[in-house]
Order: C-alpha cells, then sequence, then structure tokens
C-alpha cells in the first residue's frame, strides 16, 4: 500500500458518443463522493466540453482530461488541439504517449517530449504512459523500454514540474486484451520506474510520484494490484465505460487509502 493519494483515470478512448458520454459523466457524478482517490475521465474531444460542463453543475469531484494534445498553441496544424483549447474546454490534464498513440498512430519519444513539456509549460498536469509489447517483454527489455521511454518523454522536465506529472506503466500486452500483469509483475515493473525517476531527477520526485498501472484493470482484480506499494492508481480502458466497474475500481483504490 502506497502512502501517495491514488488516481484513477477513465480512458473512454474513441467510444460513447454525446448522450452517452454525457449520461456516463451523470452516472459517476451520482456515484462518487469524497476525495481520498483523484479521478479523472478522458473523454473523445468533441465531447470534454459537455462534459465537464455537467461534471461542473454536478460539483463532481472527477476532472476531465483530454487522450491528447499538440505541441502548438495555434496556427497551420490541421487537425490538432492546442493546449489553450484544451483548457477552454475545461481540460486539466492531458494524456500523453498512450500506447495507442504511440503504436497505431506512430508517435515517436521526441514527439511525446515535447507534448509533455508544451503540456506542463501550459499549467496542465501529465499523465506520461510507457510500456513494453509482447515481443520485448519476451526478449527480456521490459525494463529497457520502461526506463527508456520515461527518459525521451521527461528530458528536460523540472523537479518542480514533476509534481505534476502521473506515470501509467501500460504493459501493451495488456491493453484492452483481458490480460493483466500479475501483481507482483506489475509491482517490479513499477519499482524499476520509480528507481529511474529517483536516478533522473532526486529521492524526494521518486517518492512522491503517482504511477498507475493500466491493463484490462477490473473491478474483481483492481484491490490486488492497487495494494502493491508502488501501484498508485490506474488507467483504465474499458472498465471505465461502465459507471459501475469504474465506480468499482475508485472504491477499491478508496480502500487503500
Ligand atoms: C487503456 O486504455 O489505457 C487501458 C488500460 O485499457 P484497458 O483497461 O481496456 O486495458
Amino acid at each position: 500500500m502506497s502512502t501517495r493519494r491514488p488516481f484513477i483515470g477513465g480512458n473512454w478512448k474513441m467510444n460513447l458518443h454525446q448522450g452517452e458520454a454525457v449520461d456516463l459523466a451523470l452516472a459517476l457524478a451520482d456515484k462518487i463522493t469524497g476525495d481520498s482517490v483523484q479521478i479523472a475521465v478522458f473523454p473523445a474531444f468533441p465531447y470534454l466540453l459537455p462534459v465537464a460542463t455537467v461534471l461542473h453543475e454536478k460539483g463532481a469531484p472527477i476532472a476531465v482530461g483530454a487522450q491528447d494534445v499538440y505541441t502548438q498553441s495555434n496556427g497551420a496544424f490541421t487537425g490538432e488541439v492546442s493546449l489553450s483549447m484544451l483548457q477552454d474546454c475545461g481540460v486539466s490534464t492531458v494524456l500523453v504517449g498512450h500506447s495507442e498513440r504511440r503504436h497505431v498512430i506512430g508517435e515517436t519519444d521526441p514527439l511525446i517530449n515535447d507534448k509533455v513539456l508544451a503540456a506542463l509549460e501550459a499549467g496542465m498536469d501529465v499523465i506520461l504512459a510507457v510500456g513494453e509489447t509482447i515481443e520485448q517483454r519476451e526478449a527480456d527489455k521490459t525494463d529497457s523500454i520502461n526506463t527508456g521511454q520515461l527518459g525521451y518523454g521527461l528530458a528536460g522536465v523540472s523537479d518542480e514540474q514533476m509534481k505534476r506529472v502521473t506515470i501509467a506503466y501500460e504493459p501493451v500486452w495488456a491493453i484492452g486484451t483481458g490480460k493483466t500483469a500479475t501483481p507482483d509483475d506489475a509491482q517490479r515493473a513499477h519499482m524499476v520506474i520509480r528507481q529511474a525517476i529517483a536516478f533522473m531527477f532526486d529521492q524526494a520526485v521518486a517518492d512522491g510520484v503517482r504511477i498507475q498501472y493500466g491493463g484490462s484493470m477490473k473491478p474483481g482484480n483492481a484491490a490486488e494490484l492497487l495494494a502493491q506499494t508502488d501501484i498508485d492508481g490506474g488507467l483504465i480502458g474499458g472498465a471505465s465505460l461502465k459507471a459501475d466497474d469504474f465506480a468499482g475500481i475508485i472504491q477499491a483504490a478508496a480502500a487503500t487509502v
């Protein structure tokens, strides 16, 4: 069990149209009270504003995050969305380097680093996602991939800015597959990530940073994962689309406090 405040994020990915997204936000607002767990949901871009609006109206302790962002503030960048536009829509947190951005869309480590730096400069909170593919895991490269992605992603970030950074460890083979890292395997990877952060910054920064686990976390396996020393929350895909499941995971996180 960790002494850091647990942080649970719900990544809705390219799911839910407006009515469904708003209904889910309203259902979560009804179910979730208290602030022992930090909570954020990540709707698709077009629904950030309506979701942020209903959560704000309900006074729900749930922040709204964006699944991606662009580095530039305005101009000829067709299809992209800037940090100030997101802030205009009530967004306080951005997710950077999700495995689907890395492996499906083809984002590179330098672009991910630019996004992290731009978001922090704009005053946003950042979740930086890292994780190995199954081939990398089988080739015994889990630690080198994770520490490499961390090193690139966090280059140029200050100790002070690290207070607004959360790391999501998401083994790519566990995302959306129903396969979950065992609590021991996940704990080991999180411990290595925390050691790498101590090496890059210092022990105080490493002790303060939250490291979420992501990869088929559900109400049935959340408690065991969240009980691990270096697991400080979760980034949830599939199970965040159902209010009861997401609330169940938040409940499991609250029980560790
Ligand atoms: C994710 O989208 O970051 C994720 C972990 O998805 P799932 O929970 O569905 O594996």
